[in-house]
């Protein structure tokens, strides 16, 4: 460690020089860092101790029809299919008018959790008595929230433990996602807190279990419209209601299942440069919110029609963060045509439903494997060093050989170049 002294205040060229001498690199995976710096101001304005710039492909998902206005949504992600998955999965629902999603209020919620507390019932008897002026402080600590019309709406307490009370802290955060605001106006009311009653704040942070900042999508398709080559659509519809059924009773399905309506969500979280972290830990945990984890979509079949719904807590920003740094969020919320937190939440939730779709009617169909083969292949011919042009003919050779695996692409590459 020590070889690389104070790292975080040398310049960027100083900082690649010392992991030249520290690091057991070659010249041309140094240039590969060296390279991939492509934005060197903006990346140790982000991050700490920034050496280089990660990039992810961006795609562009169609066909999203969502309170009968046209989308079209960027997507980033590392992970093959999940772009045309979603775009498929997005069609058939438009063919059935599209999603209809809505919002609720954007309230986050900030918790301040006392310790060492003596006797709990009292003391929340007089957090309730000072709490219009513990909500003032609030305000007052981040007043532009309260001038755009948001703000605090709502105090609790809850008795965790004999010695803990966590006082709960509802906050309109209008266009941001709130973090930092929130904590801002979290510590001034903590502080307020041990001087009116003498009590020891063990933190002030939000919470990323966001309730009350939830969206909806839900569609409902015809059942024809989901027929593949040989399976009748009712026959379709009936195999998808029965795998959300298996997401609502096992939760080792559920994961899965979000895992896939996740493929979605996080992609547009990512393009629209939201925390994809915040969004993913609240929607397990709403995935639990019963006392099991469950698959957060269903679908029902119910006059031939087959009905999706999809909640999940989406406190995601318009502005703040690092929303306004990156320029090609910007680009991103331009092409996806929108004007508000809101409307993003209602976006990004249907992504989850479309994807969540697209990947239930190929397991009950063909599988999922054979959609993904192809782009799969891909990256394994790629990784085996073909070039771009090499890799077609690597690919077509594999499928036509019926092999999947690295050594067969390194093989087909090895003939080919002969
Ligand atoms: P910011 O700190 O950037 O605050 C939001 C900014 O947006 C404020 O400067 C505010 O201006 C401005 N703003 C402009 N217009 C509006 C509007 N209409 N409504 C609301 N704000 C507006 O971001 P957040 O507070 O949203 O925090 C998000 C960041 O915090 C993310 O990067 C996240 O990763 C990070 N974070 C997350 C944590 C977690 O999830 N547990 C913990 C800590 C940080 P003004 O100042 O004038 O009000």
């Amino acid at each position: 460690m020590q070889n690389y002294g104070k790292f975080y205040q040398k310049p960027w060229e100083e900082r690649i020089n010392l992991i030249k001498k520290n690091e057991k690199l070659t010249e041309k995976q140094i240039q590969i860092l060296e390279t991939a710096a492509q934005n060197k101001t903006l990346g140790n304005t982000m991050i700490e101790n920034y050496i280089t710039d990660y990039s992810y492909p961006e795609g562009i998902a169609f066909h999203y029809l969502i309170n009968n206005k046209d989308y079209i949504v960027p997507m980033v992600t590392e992970e093959p299919s999940v772009v045309a998955a979603s775009s498929h999965g997005a069609s058939i629902i438009a063919k059935a008018g599209g999603f209809f999603a809505s919002t609720s209020e954007r309230l986050m919620i900030g918790q301040i959790i006392v310790e060492n507390v003596e006797d709990t019932e009292n003391l929340t008897k007089k957090i309730q008595k000072i709490g219009k002026e513990l909500l003032l402080v609030a305000d007052q600590a981040h007043p532009s929230l309260k001038r755009r019309g948001g703000g605090t709406r709502w105090l609790k307490t809850r008795i965790l433990a004999a010695d803990l009370v966590t006082i709960d802290i509802a906050i309109d955060v209008q266009e941001a996602m709130g973090a930092n605001m929130i904590n801002t106006m979290l510590e001034a009311v903590a502080k307020k807190l041990e001087e009116l009653l003498n009590q020891q704040v063990l933190m002030s942070i939000l919470s990323n279990y966001a309730t009350e900042c939830v969206a909806r999508a839900t569609c409902e398709i015809p059942v024809e419209l989901l027929a593949k080559k040989g399976i009748s659509g009712e026959n379709i519809a009936k195999k998808i209601s029965q795998a959300s059924r298996v997401a609502q009773l096992d939760p080792y399905r559920a994961v899965t299942h979000n895992k896939g309506i996740m493929n979605g969500v996080d992609a547009v979280v990512m393009a629209s440069g939201n925390d994809w972290r915040a969004i993913e830990s609240g929607a397990h945990a709403y995935a639990a919110r019963n006392g099991q984890y469950r698959g957060l979509s269903t679908w029902k079949l119910n006059n031939n029609c087959l009905i999706g719904e999809l909640e999940l807590p989406l406190p995601v920003g318009f502005v703040g963060g690092s929303i306004g740094i990156i320029p090609l969020v910007k680009v991103n919320q331009d092409l996806l045509k929108i004007t508000s937190a809101q409307e993003l939440e209602c976006v990004i939730v249907s992504v989850g439903l479309a994807q969540n779709l697209a990947a239930l009617l190929a397991l009950v169909s063909e599988g999922i494997q054979k959609g993904h083969m192809r782009l799969q292949l891909k990256s394994l011919v790629i990784a085996a060093g073909a070039d771009a042009i090499e890799e077609q003919t690597v690919v077509d050779k594999m499928l036509q050989a019926g092999k999947r695996d690295l050594e067969s692409a390194k093989k087909i590459l090895k003939e080919i170049r002969k």
